[in-house]
């Protein structure tokens, strides 16, 4: 490729090429995967091009087109299958000079995608406002990348997965079309970006639904076995008349990974962490105490956000409690999987039974379709690579899905290994070439070369 005829073009963009920071902002967290540490290890593009606008976006699209240079477009970097990682060199967009909140009204934030999640929902924070989802990497994501890479988070045992109608209002996107175009998507047309890792476009506003702020109180409650746990997870996850923003179980094992509980939480107790508005603090603990729990921890979320020394609790669910561990032995490894939501408390059970042992659980309960579910990021030892596949086979055959973090293609990842049609109608409408993060849908095939205009 011509990467200095590239450059040449974007004279008003800046760009680094220096191979420190090039190496660098090629990487995302797949080294949480020993298989894809294996395969992703030492990639990385030629160049950073840092756009401020749609208009650098567009210029940025129309060069890569003309020169044939692959884009791997790169929000906080904070993805967990190489989904930022480029596979095959060219140019990284770093979207985070694109950071500003440009309107917020009627429930509606219109962001710039390279925001940072953590500063967006402080902006709103001043207005009475807060987003409904974020990641437990609120702190480094961003909102582009959330969307485009993530599944869903805290907020999620109300609002559901980031794919359910009605998490992203609309977008603003630039197709690498043989004329690349800006493209403003509304309703079910923003399908074809979410958990595309930016394959089928570079995603440059997001439409993000918010709501009145609340002053969230960090619970977390000890429970004398895990079994105990979820079932008080559960029951508190299903109930309607709590403001509730975030309903994990914990095993007993993890706890001493947590620098700031584990000194609070009795020796060998499990744990809920919870999210609640602060009128439902009394009311938790009446449900806890009926039930033989307790709280052993409480503080305010946002005190402890603001806080550099400090921790919110959400920084221990969802993917963080996996980097939790890893700090501490980096020979543990996950899964991602769905527990199905008629027998979620039978399926808990059997597969606690089965891989207890090896496994340690941690739940993250959801609304699937309506319904309270819980998704599980079990964390065990990674041993060889037929063990790890023996224990998403068990999960598998008992009903569990499994969404694969140790492959790198949308299908190999998604729970079916496949992935929509639609998805691949928008990537050969939107980038024929096949320039957009090469060699992350494998069911696609560039259309032969054409001439661009
Ligand atoms: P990046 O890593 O920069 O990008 C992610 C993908 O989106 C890449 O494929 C990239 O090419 C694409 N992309 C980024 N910006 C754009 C754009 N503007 N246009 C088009 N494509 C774009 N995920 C969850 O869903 N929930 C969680 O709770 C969660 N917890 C995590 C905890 C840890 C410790 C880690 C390491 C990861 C976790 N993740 C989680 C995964 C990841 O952090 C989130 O998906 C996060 O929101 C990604 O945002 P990012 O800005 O870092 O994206």
């Amino acid at each position: 490729m011509t990467l200095e005829t590239f450059l040449n073009d974007l004279p008003h963009i800046a760009a680094q090429t220096e191979p420190a920071i090039v190496k660098r902002k090629s990487r995302d967290f797949y080294w949480y995967s020993p298989a894809l540490k294996a395969q992703l290890h030492g990639l990385a593009a030629q160049a950073v091009v840092i756009p401020r606008t749609t208009d650098d976006v567009l210029d940025i699209a129309r060069a890569a087109r003309r020169h044939n240079v692959p884009l791997t477009v790169r929000g906080g970097g904070t993805g967990n299958y190489g989904q930022a990682v480029p596979l095959q060199q060219g140019v990284i967009v770093d979207m985070t000079e694109m950071n500003r909140v440009l309107k917020v009204e009627h429930g509606v934030a219109r962001v710039q995608a390279g925001a940072n999640i953590l500063a967006l929902d402080r902006e709103l924070r001043g207005q009475g406002l807060e987003i409904r989802m974020f990641p437990s990497t609120k702190r480094t994501a961003s909102i582009g990348g959330f969307y485009c890479g993530g599944s869903g988070g805290i907020g999620s045992v109300r609002w559901g997965g980031l794919g359910n109608p009605g998490n992203l209002l609309g977008a603003r996107l630039v197709s690498l079309a043989a004329r690349p175009e800006v493209q403003d998507l509304r309703g079910r047309d923003v399908f074809c970006l979410q958990h595309a890792y930016g394959t089928t476009g570079i995603v440059t506003e997001v439409d993000v639904p918010v709501e009145p702020v609340i002053a969230w109180q960090d619970l977390a409650i000890g429970f004398a076995d895990f079994a105990a746990a979820a079932a008080f997870g559960r029951a508190l996850a299903m109930q309607p008349g709590i403001d509730r923003k975030l309903v994990s179980v914990i095993d007993a094992r993890l706890v001493p990974y947590f620098p700031h509980l584990s000194s609070v939480v009795p020796p060998g107790h499990a744990i809920v962490i919870a999210m609640v508005a602060p009128a439902a603090v009394a009311v938790v603990d009446d449900l806890a105490r009926q039930q033989n729990g307790s709280i052993c921890y409480r503080a305010d979320m946002h005190e402890a956000e603001d806080d550099p020394t400090r921790m919110p609790l959400y920084e221990l669910t969802w993917n963080h409690t996996t980097l939790q561990v890893l700090k501490k032995d980096r020979s543990f490894t996950y899964l991602q999987c769905l527990h199905p939501a008629q027998d979620m408390s039978e399926s808990v059970a059997t597969m606690t039974r089965l891989l207890g042992e090896e496994v340690m659980f941690h739940l993250e309960f959801m609304n699937v379709g309506g319904q309270i579910a819980c998704a599980g990021l079990p964390v065990f030892r990674f041993t060889t690579q037929d063990r790890l596949d023996a224990i998403i086979a068990l999960f598998r055959a008992h009903g569990v899905s499994v969404a694969n973090p140790h492959v790198y293609t949308l299908e190999d990842g998604s729970p079916r290994q496949q992935i929509a049609p639609e998805l691949l109608a928008a990537k050969h409408r939107n980038d024929p070439m096949g320039l957009l993060n090469p060699g992350k849908m494998r069911s696609f095939t560039p259309a032969a070369q054409e001439t661009p205009a």
